[in-house]
Parts: structure tokens; sequence; C-alpha cells
């Protein structure tokens, strides 16, 4: 009898900390690029215009198809209040972003196939221009199975538009804006929950640009997650409390049972 009541308060302890788990939020890897003073990289318009100005050899399409998929994905998300979105720039549109094949002279070294860079007003964040690099001397595939030797064109895309838009690498491993991509890796099209938290936590806000963002050192996104994680601390700590006041509360009302039955049915 008395193990079953054990039991029981162990599955109520237990039950109590997985509901306290569930609220707290999954921790996320993504980082947000940051300007020369720390304010968060961000686009102001859309759809931002990408132009892929020199085509990637070995593909028939010059990696058009591939730039374009990659540009839908990404439109795609929903965050709200701001739709990210990408569009082909037309012959003679600006286009703030533009994709490059660069054929001599790769200034990134061996270990890097792709580069992006990232000019962006220093005080408010904003991204002004932005430089797709891909290294041309090396192999490209636009099909699902990636040879040996090669890079999925529009993997790599995805990932670099992510750095477009002002995302900066994550530590989740399943993440398009993981760094890392290696010859002959299957591609990675779609993107992770990571990825569309990191690009709502920019784009979400009504306001794109907030005056309070500038030079703080540490991610906004990522502090707010305390409140919620201390509130599940709490609950978890509350429900172990209750759990453990209840069994011993058990305890004790069979122990005055056995010594003295009257007084063991008034506290009942
Ligand atoms: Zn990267």
């Amino acid at each position: 009898m008395s193990s079953a009541r054990a039991v029981f308060g162990f599955v109520r302890v237990s039950l109590g900390m997985l509901v306290a788990l569930s609220l707290t939020p999954p921790a996320w890897g993504y980082e947000h690029g940051r300007s020369e003073y720390g304010a968060r990289l961000h686009l102001t318009s859309f759809p931002a215009r990408v132009r892929l100005a020199t085509p990637v050899p070995g593909l028939s399409d010059g990696g058009r198809g591939a730039m374009l998929r990659a540009m839908a994905t990404w439109s795609g998300v929903n965050c709200g209040a701001t739709r990210v979105s990408f569009a082909y720039a037309n012959t003679g549109e600006d286009a703030p972003i533009e994709v490059r094949a660069v054929r001599e002279g790769w200034r990134h070294g061996q270990a890097i196939a792709a580069h992006t860079d990232v000019e962006s007003d220093k005080f408010s964040g904003a991204i002004l221009r932005v430089v797709i690099e891909l290294d041309a001397t090396r192999r490209w595939s636009d099909v699902v199975n990636v040879p040996a030797d090669a890079l999925d064109l529009e993997t790599v895309l995805l990932h670099e538009l992510g750095h477009a838009a002002g995302l900066a690498h994550s530590a989740q491993t399943s993440a398009v804006m993981r760094a890392g991509l290696k010859p002959g890796h299957a591609p990675r099209r779609a993107l992770d929950p990571d990825d569309v938290a990191g690009m709502c936590a920019s784009y979400a806000a009504p306001a794109l640009v907030k005056k309070d963002e500038r030079s703080v050192p540490t991610d906004p996104g990522r502090s707010s997650l305390w409140v919620p994680r201390a509130l599940a601390l709490f609950a978890t700590l509350a429900a172990l409390g209750a759990g453990l006041a209840g069994w011993k509360g058990r305890r004790k009302a069979r122990g005055i049972s056995r010594s003295d039955p009257g007084s063991a049915r008034a506290d009942a």
C-alpha cells in the first residue's frame, strides 16, 4: 500500500516536471549578424532584389533555377508583421544583393566555397549592399544526388541568402545556417525551425529599426528567454515541492493512524 502511494507521488512529480519542461522554449542556435557598432543586421525593404551577376559554370541554366528556388524557400517564411521575401532583379533594375561566380583570384581560402559580404549602416544595422561570391573553380551541382566532389548550389545559396538577410551562423546541427558544408553533402533545401526562428526574431517586430537596439552587446532575442525559463524552473521546483509535501503528508497521516485512529480521522 505504502509503496503504491510512493509510486503515485513519484509519477505526480515526474508529470509536474514534464509539464514544466514543455513550457520551456527550445534553445535556439541561431545568431544575428552585427554591424560595426553592434546593431542587428537587417534588410529594410521587401522583396529584396537579387541579381545573378555571373553564371555558375557547369550548370545549364548558370545556376538561375537553384537561386530562384532558394529565394522562394526564404520567401515562404511568414513572420507575421513582415514577410521576408526575395525577387529576381530584372535587367536594369537596382539589386542590393548580387551573386557572383568568381573564376580567378579566390580571396577566401581553400576551405571556403562561398562567401557573403554584407555592407551595413554601422548605427542602425540596415543592410545596404550584399555580395555573395561562389568559387567557380569548384564543381557545383543542381541535382538531388550530389556527386561526391560537388556542392549543391541551392543548399549553399539558401545559406548565403540567410546571411544576406542578416543571419550569422547557427550552432544547431540541422540548421541551414550551420557553417561547414562539405562536398558531396546531401542537399539541405528546406529550412530548419531554428532558421525560421532566427529570421523571425529579426523581422517579426513591427519596427525594423529600434533605437534602443544600438550598441546592445547581447542578443535581445536570446536574453528574453530568461523569463520563460525562470518560470519553467519555478514550476518544476513547485511540482517537486508539492509532490514531496503530499508524500510526507500521507506518511505522517499513516503514522498517526497507527498510534491514534481518532486524530487520524479528524485530519482526513
Ligand atoms: Zn556561412
